[in-house]
């Protein structure tokens, strides 16, 4: 593997202006390990090298002249594949989207074109972000680079295993629920969901629209920064986007890094550990509070007594808004088209049917089943309505909790990456995955997930998550720095430095 591709983010950069490298150079050498591991990781469903290579040509040019688009610039950059790209497939990880070629850009998107970042591809996920394993990919799981027969995480496990294996610097991921930052802890990268609204979601193919944030996945607390600050901010066409700048999330980060965190008060929260959670990663929580202690910092315990609700708050509203979402899926509009067998002049609902029978996987059935009983009439009040009053206490919780410390901190996920396999027929069990991170997605608080070291069970990393209140998504990147710092210090390096290296498997 190319040395270059080792490097962070901010180093590729760095190195970009100084003329000791080139984008096309970068952006060959990246694709040139796609070409090396995919084949045995599969992180990628699509992957666009003449795309990437033109616009680093391009990015080359500009830093020639001396006229960069953005510190980032030539840096290239994988996207989940539930983003659309003008002229590139975007399949959401279903058959119902094979075949279709979006014929605009997200905003998101279009922010990283305009910042100068070469896309390498599209990456695998869960099929329309439903799921903590990428194991409900119409086209396929994506393996953990830490072990290729367990789970990289999900729904986001293509970027998070692209960047754990350096296919690629930095991805973007979503996160409704938790899939950018359980994706994150089971691959020891770093995983940022920001304060809903703080990024565009216009071309972000809705799962549910009132808990998805688009947001970064890199392998530096610092490279989520740099990223955050191309994507975030305001956007006209998003109703739900905020108007309100985005924080200094670089100057968090340096005031983190300095290692000093005197003053900062932390919430270690109840009901987010304990029961239900793997001994080898409640150790590793523990040893990063006790050094954040040591940076300065005051810790508290604090209850937030209705999170133990929140996975079943989820479950009622998720599902209910990605039923309604779905129904554009309708044979009419985009990708497939299954006409139904032995009917000779198929009606627009029979051919409406056999496609969704065709296109849909199980887990997405699954979900429009339950959204739409719980919206139906009759039953609205009684679960619809009730998750909406249980998510008013969750946010309530976060506000007392709020009062009494600057963050809150627990694990990310409460378990390391399990075998593929495991939970894929078991519902419950794969739900149980996002405990911890489901909370801020129900109040629109930001969150981060940074490696917090290896579980003594089984040598896989586990993560560290620090939630802020809305807007305030500097105070986890400065949290996330500082621990950054002193976790590096303790390991002589980043923890990815300890995975293996992929097998050589070519495509
Ligand atoms: N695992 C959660 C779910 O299945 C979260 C998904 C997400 O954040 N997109 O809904």
């Amino acid at each position: 593997m190319s040395d270059l591709i080792r490097r962070t983010a901010a180093e590729m950069a760095d190195a970009l202006a100084k003329g000791e490298t080139t984008s096309v150079e970068l952006t060959r050498a990246h694709l040139d390990r796609i070409a090396e591991v995919d084949g045995a990781l599969h992180a990628f469903l699509h992957v666009d090298a003449e795309g990437a290579l033109e616009a680093a040509r391009a990015a080359d040019e500009r830093r020639a002249t001396g006229s960069p688009a953005s510190p980032l610039d030539g840096v290239p950059i994988a996207v989940k594949d539930v983003l659309t790209t003008r002229g590139m497939p975007t399949t959401c990880g279903s058959r119902i989207l094979e075949g279709w070629v979006p014929p605009y850009d997200a905003t998101v998107v279009r922010r990283l074109r305009e910042a100068g970042l070469p896309i390498l591809g599209k990456t695998n996920m869960d099929e329309f972000a439903m799921g903590s394993s990428t194991e409900h990919s119409a086209y396929g799981p994506t393996r953990n680079p830490w072990d290729l027969e367990r789970i990289p995480g999900g729904s986001g496990g293509g970027s998070a295993a692209a960047v754990a294996a350096y296919e690629a610097p930095i991805a973007l991921g979503t996160d409704t629920g938790g899939s950018i930052r359980q994706p994150g802890a089971v691959t020891g990268t770093v995983g940022m969901k920001p304060t809903y609204g703080g990024v565009s979601r216009y071309g972000l193919v809705a799962l549910a629209n009132s808990l998805d944030q688009v947001g970064p996945v890199t392998r530096t607390v610092r490279d989520a920064a740099l990223l955050h600050s191309v994507i975030g901010g305001h956007d006209p066409k998003d109703s739900t986007s905020l108007a309100e700048p985005v924080p200094d999330v670089l100057a968090a980060v340096e005031q983190g890094a300095t290692g000093d965190l005197s003053g900062l008060r932390i919430g270690v929260v109840t009901e987010l550990g304990g029961y239900g959670y793997q001994g080898g990663v409640l150790e590793r929580f523990k040893e990063s509070v006790d050094l954040l202690v040591q940076a300065g910092a005051d810790v508290v315990e604090v209850s937030c007594p209705h999170f133990v609700h929140a996975l079943a708050t989820y479950y009622l509203i998720l599902p209910a808004e990605a039923s309604s979402n779905l129904a554009r899926f309708d044979a009419m509009r985009y990708g497939l088209r299954v006409l139904p067998e032995g009917v000779e002049a198929p009606s627009a609902e029979e051919v409406m049917r056999a496609t969704r029978e065709a296109g849909f996987g199980d887990e997405v059935k699954r979900r429009i089943i339950l959204g739409t009983y719980a919206l139906s009439s009759g039953y609205y009040d009684a679960y619809y309505g009730q998750a909406q009053k249980m998510r008013t206490l969750i946010s309530r919780d976060f506000e007392n909790a709020f009062a009494q410390a600057d963050v809150l901190v627990s694990p990310t996920a409460p378990t390391t990456a399990f075998p593929i396999g495991e939970k894929v027929d078991d519902p419950l069990a794969m739900y149980l995955n996002d405990l911890a991170t489901i909370p801020a997605n129900l109040s629109g608080v930001p969150g981060i997930s940074v490696p917090s070291g290896l579980a003594h069970e089984d040598d896989l990393p586990a993560g560290f998550q620090v939630l802020a209140p809305p807007l305030k998504d500097d105070r986890c990147y400065r949290v996330g720095a500082a621990l950054e710092a002193r976790l590096h210090e303790k390991w002589g390096g980043s923890l990815l430095d300890r995975a293996p290296d992929v097998k050589v498997v070519t495509r």
